[in-house]
């Protein structure tokens, strides 16, 4: 079985009235980046964040956290392209991370294609209605397309996230189309709680998730749970050759009290040694992920 490539997933949009422990500040991410390397992970995703928590877009945050993180540890980056919380069009939602490369001391070594449209309202299970209700996560073909190709151009890794079935067909058009190429990284979310967006994070959930990855080309598949608890599936993705994509940006864990990420990392990695599962260092990553040529393959 392949090792296991852990993923921190360390703030999304997610607030501190549960855990402090969510890093805001290009300081903060990259402090935490180190101490989730240290722990195990090989990749660590991010978004920009104001002072106050906001979702901040600003190449030079992005650039900034890049070039501090390579200057910690050898951690593999992974920042977002600003999810919902970007309203621009494909171009400007590219533009961090065109900025990031024109220097290698900035750049990141993934970006990240979701592979379809979803609603992406906070569902109040205690009211029972929605609090918002028109929340789109909106990815036209055309733009997975510009992504993928610039993605391609710039040498870096292509990182799929499917929310559902449908994203993961999607997927498999772009590989087909070459557009998005082999081996693939790809991100299956499960949300719990106040999102409805992707396949629960129950066994089922995941079940049907990797029942449709493409079977004719090679997928590494990583889970992750966004606002519920991914422990309580870690056991069956460590014994099923999954990855973990995990952190406080998706859940504040206070199951554990105020874990940090590098917390959650460590459990990780203690679970899938206990199961005799060897974690990936970021060498065994690249290879794994034919991470070899281009922007992705520097240091
Ligand atoms: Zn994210």
């Amino acid at each position: 079985m392949d090792k296991i490539i852990i993923e921190a997933r360390v703030n999304e949009l997610a607030p501190r009235d549960e855990n402090p422990n969510v890093p805001f500040s290009p300081e903060e991410i990259i402090a935490d980046a180190k101490n989730c390397y240290d722990a195990g992970a090989s990749i660590i995703h991010y978004h920009g964040r104001t002072a106050t928590g906001e979702p901040e877009h600003d190449p030079a945050f992005y650039m900034e956290t890049n070039s501090g993180i390579r200057a910690a540890c050898p951690i593999l980056i992974h920042p977002t392209l600003g999810y919902v919380a970007h309203g621009g069009d494909a171009k400007e939602r590219f533009d961090a991370v065109e900025k990031s490369m024109e220097d290698p001391k900035t750049a990141p070594h993934f970006a990240p294609t979701d592979t379809g449209t979803v609603n992406v309202d906070w569902w109040n299970p205690e009211k029972n209605e929605y609090d918002t209700t028109n929340l789109v996560y909106e990815n036209s073909t055309d733009t997975l397309i510009y992504f993928a190709n610039r993605i391609r151009h710039h040498g870096l890794k292509h990182y799929c996230v499917s929310w559902n079935i449908s994203f993961t067909r999607q997927m498999g058009a772009l590989m087909k189309m070459g557009v998005i190429e082999a081996p693939v990284f790809v991100l299956l979310c499960m949300t719990d709680g106040i999102s409805l967006s992707g396949h629960p994070g129950t066994k089922e959930g995941l079940d049907a998730h990797t029942t449709f990855l493409p079977k004719d080309q090679k997928v590494f598949w990583s889970a992750m749970n966004y606002k519920g608890n991914l422990f309580l599936l870690t056991e069956k993705v460590i014994k099923e050759g999954g990855h973990i994509s995990i952190g406080l940006g998706d859940y504040p864990y206070c199951e554990f009290g105020q874990p940090t990420n590098a917390d959650l990392i460590a459990k990780v990695v203690e679970q899938a040694k206990s199961l005799g599962r060897e974690v990936a260092t970021v060498d065994d990553t690249r290879k794994m992920l034919e991470m070899n040529s281009g922007a992705a393959a520097a240091a």
